[in-house]
């Protein structure tokens, strides 16, 4: 298992897309996630000039990069319990899975304490199944009307996470549903990042907007759970 090698076969599936659909694959940021994965594999990604690493877990990504060099950009992109976010403001890059009032209060709180200004994403939920989490689309909207009254939050963008299947009928309806749902505030800010697709459906993202893929098992391979 290479992960350069796979690093850079993603990048390449990407570019090759992006050229059928006539897209410009400069604009797509290819986000490593690493849950699970050895520290060791993060550093030789980082050798090669990856900087952004994406982990679900608030210990996991705190234990790493308390070893790992200290400008990795850090996305934390799983569900977030409010309990672990004073854990992370200190240094986390990006919040893909801000989804709900309470969590982005307590965002806004951490981030007065640290001192620093926090970027998130608004995580809008698409998928049927109850597991995944997210506001629903038609309540974005208000969310980033409570995020943007935050003084230490900055709005980057929306995630979301499809369902797990390989059908591409259903990922281009759910992914169809998350940009129909985009506030209209986000989508006139040409920086904003869309956040979707992994390792099975990441070309699909991108076909349908997306512009910041995650992708784990493509790079990494199977993950370690211990
Ligand atoms: C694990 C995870 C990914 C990456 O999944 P792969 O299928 O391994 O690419 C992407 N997004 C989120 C939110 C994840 O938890």
């Amino acid at each position: 298992m290479n992960v350069i090698e796979n690093y850079k076969a993603v990048l390449l599936n990407i570019q090759k897309h992006c050229e059928e659909i006539k897209r410009n694959p400069d604009e797509i940021k290819l986000l490593a996630v690493s849950k699970t994965q050895p520290v060791t594999e993060i550093q030789k990604l980082y050798d090669f000039g990856v900087r952004d690493f994406g982990e679900n877990k608030v210990q996991e990504m705190e234990e790493k990069a308390a070893v790992l060099p200290s400008d990795i950009r850090w996305h934390l992109i799983g569900s977030l319990q409010t309990n672990k976010v004073k854990y992370i403001t200190g240094f986390v890059y990006l919040i893909h899975s801000a989804d709900r009032t309470v969590l982005i209060d307590e965002i806004e709180r951490c981030a007065a304490k640290s001192n620093r200004t926090i970027s998130v994403l608004l995580q809008i939920r698409v998928a049927s199944e109850e597991t995944k989490h997210g506001c629903p689309p038609d309540e974005a909207d208000q969310l980033l009307d409570y995020a943007l009254s935050k003084k230490m939050i900055t709005v980057s963008g929306c995630m979301t996470m499809a369902s797990f299947t390989t059908d591409t009928n259903v990922l281009n309806r759910e992914y169809q549903t998350f940009f129909k749902h985009i506030p209209k505030r986000i989508k006139d800010n040409p920086e904003s990042i869309y956040s979707a697709g992994m390792t099975g459906d990441y070309l699909t993202a991108i076909s349908n907007g997306a512009n910041l893929v995650r992708v784990g098992t493509a790079i990494f391979g199977e993950r370690h759970y211990t």
